[in-house]
């Protein structure tokens, strides 16, 4: 189903799961497992990101089984190494596969730039190369509190009203421990004139190593109040994950009630926390 058909209906929130290409076989196994337990809360949609100079064989072949287990896909695809020969032959693969959508980036510049697309600088060139060749449904991404290059939010919100005139459907955020944040940020779109759904990233909590990592690549706040219990539990995962999944629960039920359209949940490839935080808000 097409996005701007999943996110339709307002009332019930849609749930989708990120998830990433396991490194071997093994992993691959642990990740089906862990779908299976997710798929009782019938997902709109899993998405699978595409790694920094993304393997197509590996990527492919996951969506097909994704599929085969019953589950809708939207694959990631960035596009900062890519050629437009690459990205037509990839759309043909993805019809093969009856995928009707994608979530379309950038991605980050790799440190030898001489590997830069010179086809595409920004993902609203993606975007606009989708559509004029595919049915493809786009989803973009967006950052509540700007992205990292940007100096200021109003200035990445603009650039974000370049992939939405170029046709996307959704934005699905980075992940965020503020939804102040969230919310302020879903008043500049709007200002901005962007009125497709803004999907908000919602990332479990599950050790003060994976937070200390993400807040490292990104700009993410986090609230003092998270912040000590972080300091707190730190040397305890599970009394950690425990406190994250309360913390996380909290969040997501205030995000329902302001009338969110979805939940689009990064898993990690784990189900234990995500699936206990939709047992708390559903
Ligand atoms: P863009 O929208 O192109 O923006 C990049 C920067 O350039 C921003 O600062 C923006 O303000 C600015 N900009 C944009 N357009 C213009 C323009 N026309 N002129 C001037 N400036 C402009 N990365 C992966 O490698 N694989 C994944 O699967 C993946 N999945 C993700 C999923 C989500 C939900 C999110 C939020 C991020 C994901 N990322 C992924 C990370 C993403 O690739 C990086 O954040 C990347 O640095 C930016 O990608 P983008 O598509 O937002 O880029």
């Amino acid at each position: 189903m097409k996005l701007r058909e999943i996110y339709k209906n307002t009332g019930n929130v849609k749930i989708s799961f990120e998830v990433f290409p396991p490194k071997d076989e093994e992993k691959t196994q642990n990740l089906f497992d862990e779908l299976e337990i997710l798929k009782k809360f019938n997902p709109s949609f899993v998405s699978l990101t595409w790694g920094a100079g993304g393997n197509e064989n590996k990527s492919t072949e996951l969506v097909k089984e994704i599929k085969n287990i019953g589950l809708d896909v939207t694959p990631h695809f960035t596009c900062v190494c890519s050629t437009k020969e690459f990205v037509k032959s990839h759309i043909e693969k993805l019809k093969d596969l009856n995928i009707d959508k994608i979530l379309a980036l950038r991605g980050d510049i790799p440190e030898d730039k001489s590997l830069c697309s010179k086809d595409f600088r920004y993902a609203n060139e993606l975007v606009e190369f989708l559509k004029s060749k595919s049915e493809l449904s786009v989803g973009v991404a967006g950052y509540p509190e700007g992205h990292i290059e940007t100096e200021t939010i109003e200035e990445d919100i603009k650039n974000l009203k370049k992939k939405v005139d170029a046709g996307a459907d959704a934005i699905f955020t980075q992940l965020f421990f503020y939804n102040d944040k969230f919310f302020r940020y879903c008043e500049l779109v709007e200002k901005q004139g962007i009125n497709i759904p803004v999907i908000p990233g919602i990332m479990p909590i599950l050790s003060k190593k994976q937070i200390d990592k993400m807040t490292a690549l990104a700009r993410i706040t986090i609230p003092n109040r998270l912040l000590n219990m972080i300091e707190k539990y730190q040397d305890n995962n599970s009394d950690m994950q425990k406190m994250g999944i309360e913390y996380v629960s909290e969040q997501c039920e205030k995000l329902i009630q302001s009338e969110v359209s979805g939940l689009h949940f990064f898993t990690l490839n784990k189900s234990k926390s995500t699936k206990i935080i939709l047992e708390n808000i559903l």
